[in-house]
């Protein structure tokens, strides 16, 4: 529906979730997902490439893979937010260990925010979420309506 400024989505009973993890952290998000995995199985769940694949061999979860991280992986997710392919993310980034890739993982954070997604980027608020009633609720959020952006911002470039 288009309200002017913003629109409102819905994030369906069924969340479409990219997990990502950083070296350092893939063991914790393993973990975590092992932990949820009753949860997370109702769900439709996608990764960065290795996190993805290391995922489904220990917790037998079907993961869909996009390309590794470094090799642009995180973009991937980010351009399938903006498609509105993706609705919730967990991205276990390591805050110790600097990425070749950081410029894509702010890219990421950015774009997760412009489109009101719950994203957790550690354990505890990775548990919040994943326990959150509206897990099994379809949920409307408002987010900046891109067609009336764009027809502002050309109208305001008129040379
Ligand atoms: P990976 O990528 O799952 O392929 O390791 C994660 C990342 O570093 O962003």
């Amino acid at each position: 529906m288009i309200e002017g400024k913003y629109v409102t989505f819905t994030i369906g009973r069924q969340k479409r979730i990219a997990l990502i993890a950083h070296d350092g952290m893939k063991k914790q998000l393993i973990d975590w997902c092992a932990d949820h995995k009753d949860i997370l199985q109702k769900h439709f769940l996608c990764g960065t490439g290795t996190t993805a694949r290391l995922i489904t061999e220990y917790t037998d979860l079907p993961v869909k893979a996009y390309n590794s991280g470094p090799l642009g992986g995180d973009q991937q997710i980010g351009a399938k937010i903006v498609e509105g392919d993706i609705d919730f993310v967990i991205f276990f980034s390591d805050p110790l260990e600097a990425q070749p890739h950081d410029p894509d993982v702010k890219a990421l954070l950015r774009i997760a925010q412009v489109y009101d997604i719950p994203m957790a980027n550690n354990r505890s608020t990775a548990d919040f979420l994943i326990t959150s009633p509206l897990m099994d609720q379809e949920y409307d959020h408002k987010v900046i309506n891109f067609q009336a952006n764009v027809m502002k911002r050309v109208e305001d470039m008129q040379m």
